[in-house]
């Protein structure tokens, strides 16, 4: 099957797909597979005045109906499932299983912002005084602009725009101008979701701005857009947190992850070499959430890392395409240099290497493909702190939990972390104040591959943004509180007298 197939399936012509400025390579060979057109940041302003008029209308919609549209969408999703799925994987390389689970969490977030237009619950509060009603009422903000990274490419764009689209906004989408065709191919979906909605859903309710930083940042500066919700590097949230701040908007942040397991002596050792090599080496080590730190107890790493450093050795890279293939291409040759130069660096800092070579380079050689790399490290250094967005998992000892949960704790990072242990008291301390301080935190289970049902996203340089299950929702709305006098005076609160006579 080639590209040009399932782009023409997925609704995208050869017009919109060929003869633009920007470049579209796929990972898995190099090759160019689109040249889409982009849009110029002076341009920005005239989409964000159409976004803005939408939000007008829609923002009269009740929410039950707009989660109509949301469950439209949800339809045309399953429909275009494995489509998308496979453009998953052409345009950022994850193998095509993988690509399919982004589109089931697409589906799966549709769900269950359908669920949230008919709950998006505000609290009646007590008054102290007599013949008066209290609440709390939520209600539209406005445009949400959604910046997203180029290994979700779909998906963390669904979390936004599913509660985003319920919560009465409009959106705006800067998708990663590496995968600019899986948001062309969103865009195709949703209106097709928008043709079968009816009339009370507004021109100009959602845009794809393709671009590079320029046409994000024109978003990010704009007092129009008062919620960006932005997905990438703490680079990039270094510079849009700040600029979102300056106009008192709102940012949600979900930035780079440092993720750590702790393998205690009490572990199954079995499960915990499933989970390090699932969440370690699955989306070749481009995910937020992969597995970067193991911090194993020094009774049982003897025991554990042979095994961990043989799974290594055989797994399965190649083509992402091919059934078997565990572990695709990396995005591309900075992403390559980016994890060489991190391995030369663990090295001369005293770092064992097993691992990390180029592979097939002489079937793809315009493909970065990598033997996925594990590096004994004696201490954490700041090697190990950094986050190299590629497949190496540095492999350290502990001898006391206290001290694993400090090494666990001690990175700028604060998205995702677990403990394998049978122990309940680890367990409950991992979990508890004391215990790890990321925005995730698990037991017996890896750090990556979250359930949409949940709140998603982490503390310190991973920016606290939450997205996506729980009451994440709220983020997306403009609280409010109310007080209603039914009495036929009026006091004051606090007992003040004010009389006039
Ligand atoms: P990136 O930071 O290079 O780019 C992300 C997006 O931000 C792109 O769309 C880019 O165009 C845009 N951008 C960059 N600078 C900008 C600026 N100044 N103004 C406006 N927009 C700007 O990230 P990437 O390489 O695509 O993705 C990998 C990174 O993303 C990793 O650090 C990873 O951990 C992180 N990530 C985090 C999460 C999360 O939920 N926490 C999820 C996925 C990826």
């Amino acid at each position: 099957m080639s590209y040009s197939d399932i782009l023409e399936r997925l609704g995208l012509s050869q017009a919109e797909t060929t003869g633009g400025s920007l470049k579209v390579t796929s990972p898995v060979d190099g090759a160019e597979i689109a040249a889409v057109a982009e849009i110029k940041a002076a341009d920005v302003p005239a989409v964000i005045a159409s976004a803005k008029s939408a939000f007008n209308s829609w923002k009269a919609v009740p929410a039950p109906r707009r989660g109509e549209l949301v469950r439209l969408l949800g339809e045309e999703l399953r429909a275009a499932k494995e489509d998308l799925g496979r453009l998953v994987t052409l345009e950022c390389g994850k193998i095509y299983e993988e690509g399919l689970g982004e589109v089931q969490e697409m589906i799966d977030i549709c769900d269950f912002a359908v669920g949230l237009s008919r709950q998006l619950y505000g609290l009646t509060i007590a008054s102290e005084r007599p013949g008066h009603h209290m609440r709390e009422s939520w209600h539209p903000m406005g445009v949400c602009g959604v910046i997203s990274a180029f290994n979700f490419p779909v998906a963390v764009w669904s979390w936004n725009t599913a509660l985003a689209l319920v919560c009465g906004n409009s959106v705006i989408w800067k998708p990663s101008e590496k995968t600019p065709l899986t948001a062309l191919a969103c865009q195709k979906i949703l209106e097709k979701a928008l043709a079968r909605f009816g009339d009370d859903a507004p021109e100009g309710l959602h845009h794809v701005l393709i671009g590079g930083r320029d046409v994000g940042d024109a978003m990010v500066s704009s007092e129009d857009v008062p919620i960006v919700s932005a997905t990438g590097s703490t680079a990039m949230g270094r510079q849009v947190g700040p600029k979102v701040a300056a106009r008192f908007g709102r940012s949600i942040l979900e930035l780079g992850g440092n993720n750590a397991m702790i393998v205690t002596p009490s572990a199954d050792l079995d499960m915990a070499v499933r989970a390090i090599l699932f969440s370690a080496v699955g989306t070749a080590g481009q995910r937020c959430t992969t597995l970067r730190r193991l911090i194993v107890h020094k009774d049982i790493y003897e025991q554990l890392m042979p095994r961990v450093i043989a799974a290594y050795a055989s797994v399965k890279v190649g083509n992402p395409l091919e059934k078997g293939t565990l572990v695709g291409p990396l995005i591309d040759q900075a992403s390559f240099d980016g994890m060489q130069s991190a391995l030369a660096a663990a090295k001369a800092s005293g770092g064992k290497v097993h691992g990390g070579e180029r592979e097939l380079a002489e079937q793809f050689p315009g493909g970065y493909y990598v033997r996925p790399a594990v590096v004994e490290m004696p201490v954490q250094n700041k090697v190990v702190e950094t986050e190299t967005f590629a497949p190496i998992l540095y492999a350290m000892k502990y001898d006391s939990f206290d001290a694993a949960v400090e090494m666990q704790n001690a990175v700028p990072q604060g998205l995702s972390s677990c403990v394998f242990t049978t122990d309940v008291r680890e367990a409950e301390q991992f979990l508890s104040d004391v215990g790890s301080d990321c925005g995730i935190a698990n037991v017996n289970i890896g750090p990556s591959g979250a359930e949409i049902g949940g709140a998603f996203g982490g503390e310190k340089e991973t920016g606290g943004g939450r997205e996506s299950g729980s009451d994440a929702w709220k983020a997306y709305m403009r609280r409010q509180t109310n007080t209603v006098n039914y009495s036929r005076s009026l006091p004051l609160a606090q007992g003040i007298t004010f009389d006039i006579d």
